[in-house]
């Protein structure tokens, strides 16, 4: 989707004219964003996405302990 272009100014201090929603900043090649709450949006969805992570790694601990280190202590009480 092509917008109007807007002059943005990117963190490092080089102005870019953006066309598009986001782009490559060309000098330090850090993202650029036409909206400024899209880039608030961004960090939210990073946010979102450690949370995920966390969420799935707690899950396969959980399959973990329940699925292998459950059976083998009743394995290992048995053979006693
Ligand atoms: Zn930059």
């Amino acid at each position: 989707m092509t917008l109007p272009p807007k002059k943005i100014t990117c963190t490092c201090g080089h102005v870019m004219e953006l066309t598009q929603s986001s782009d490559w900043c060309t000098k330090c090649v850090k993202k650029v964003y036409y909206h400024t709450k899209d880039r608030h949006k961004n960090k939210l969805n990073g946010i979102y996405i450690i949370f995920i992570i966390v969420m799935v790694f707690g899950f396969l601990t959980y399959i973990f302990t329940e699925m292998i280190a459950g059976p083998l202590m009743i394995l290992e009480s048995l053979s006693k």
